[in-house]
C-alpha cells in the first residue's frame, strides 16, 4: 500500500507525520519512507539514515550546431516554456526553464539540435531503523522538481507499505508525487491559513480520485471551522495532535515524536489501521 503525505500548507507537521507513521510501522511490516519534497527534504534530519546509494538525476537538454541552424525560429516557436530564444545570429538556451520534452529537436527542420544531459538533482537510497529510506534533493537554481521525483518513485517498493512524504501545495511536483498513492494523509493546522490550503489540496486529491483523510495538527492553536470544513465535507479527521511544547520542542531538536514520547505509536497504528479500512472498503466497492 502506498500511502502519501501532504497538506497545503507548509509547516503543518507533514514530516513529524510521515516520520513517525513510518517508526511506528516498522515493527509490524516491511516500510519504506521516500521523501519526495525534493526542493527541501528533511525527513532525513529525523531518521538520520544510512545512504547506500546515489543516482544523479539528468533531463536532456538541446544543444544547437550553429553550423547547421538558418536560424529559421521554429524551436523558440515550439518551446512551450520559453526556454529557446532565437536571434539573427544565435540561438540562445536557457536549460533552467527546459523541461527536457524533445519537442525543438525534433522539429528542427535542419536536425541542428542535439540533446545534452542536464544534471538537475541527485537521489538517495539507504535505510534507516528498520525502514528502507529514499529521498531526491532538487539542485539550488534549478526548476524541475518531477524527473527527481519520479526517478525517486522508480525505487518505491512492491512489498509492504510505502510512504511518500510529499511537497507542500498543490502545484505540479505535488500531483506528480501523489499520483498512484493508495491513499493520501493530510496534515492540516487550525488556522484560516491552514484551512484555505486544505481546501485547495482536498479539490486536487479528489480530482486525482484518490481518497484522503485528515491529519489535524496543533489542535487548540485557531478556531473550529477546519473540523466544521472536514464534517460537512465528509473528510474524516483520522489523527489529532494537541499543539503542545514538549512535542514541539522534540521536533525542533531533530526527534521523531514517538521516539521522544513513544505513548504515541499506539495512536499512529490506530491511524494506519483506519487507513487500511478506509482503502479495503473502496476496492471492495470497485470490484462489486
Ligand atoms: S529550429 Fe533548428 S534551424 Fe531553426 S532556429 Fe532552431 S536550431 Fe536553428
Ligand atoms: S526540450 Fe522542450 S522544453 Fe526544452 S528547450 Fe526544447 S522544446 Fe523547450
Amino acid at each position: 500500500m502506498i500511502i502519501s503525505v501532504a497538506s497545503g500548507k507548509g509547516g503543518t507537521g507533514k514530516t513529524l507525520v510521515a516520520t513517525s507513521l513510518a517508526l511506528s510501522l516498522k515493527e509490524r511490516d516491511n516500510v519504506q519512507l521516500l521523501d519526495c519534497d525534493v526542493e527541501e527534504p528533511n525527513d532525513h534530519v529525523f531518521m538520520k539514515p544510512t545512504i547506500t546509494r546515489s543516482e544523479a538525476v539528468s533531463i536532456p537538454v538541446p544543444s544547437v550546431d550553429e553550423e547547421k541552424c538558418t536560424h529559421c525560429g521554429k524551436c523558440g516557436e515550439v518551446c512551450a516554456y520559453n526556454a529557446i530564444a532565437v536571434t539573427k545570429q544565435k540561438v540562445l538556451i536557457f536549460p533552467e526553464l527546459c523541461h527536457g520534452c524533445g519537442a525543438c529537436s525534433y522539429l528542427c527542420p535542419e536536425k541542428a539540435i542535439s540533446e545534452a544531459a542536464n544534471e538537475i538533482g541527485v537521489i538517495e537510497i539507504g535505510y534507516a531503523d528498520g525502514v528502507d529510506f529514499g529521498h531526491g534533493k532538487l539542485d539550488i537554481g534549478q526548476a524541475m522538481a518531477p524527473p527527481i521525483i519520479r526517478q525517486v518513485k522508480e525505487h518505491a517498493s512492491h512489498e509492504g507499505t510505502v510512504i511518500i512524504d510529499i511537497s507542500p501545495g498543490t502545484s505540479c511536483p505535488v500531483v506528480e508525487a501523489i499520483k498512484g498513492s493508495d491513499f493520501c494523509l493530510l496534515v492540516t493546522e487550525p488556522t484560516p491559513f491552514g484551512l484555505n490550503d486544505l481546501v485547495l489540496a482536498v479539490e486536487t486529491v479528489r480530482q486525482l480520485d484518490i481518497p484522503c483523510g485528515i491529519v489535524l495538527n496543533r489542535a487548540g492553536v485557531g478556531d473550529e471551522k477546519t473540523e466544521e470544513y472536514c464534517r460537512e465535507g465528509n473528510l474524516p479527521i483520522l489523527l489529532t495532535i494537541p499543539l503542545d511544547t514538549e512535542i514541539a520542542s522534540f521536533y525542533s531538536r531533530g526527534i521523531p515524536l514517538v521516539e521522544g514520547l513513544p505513548q504515541w505509536k499506539s495512536s499512529f497504528l490506530e491511524l494506519f489501521d483506519k487507513i487500511k479500512e478506509i482503502v479495503n472498503e473502496r476496492s471492495s466497492d470497485t470490484e462489486r
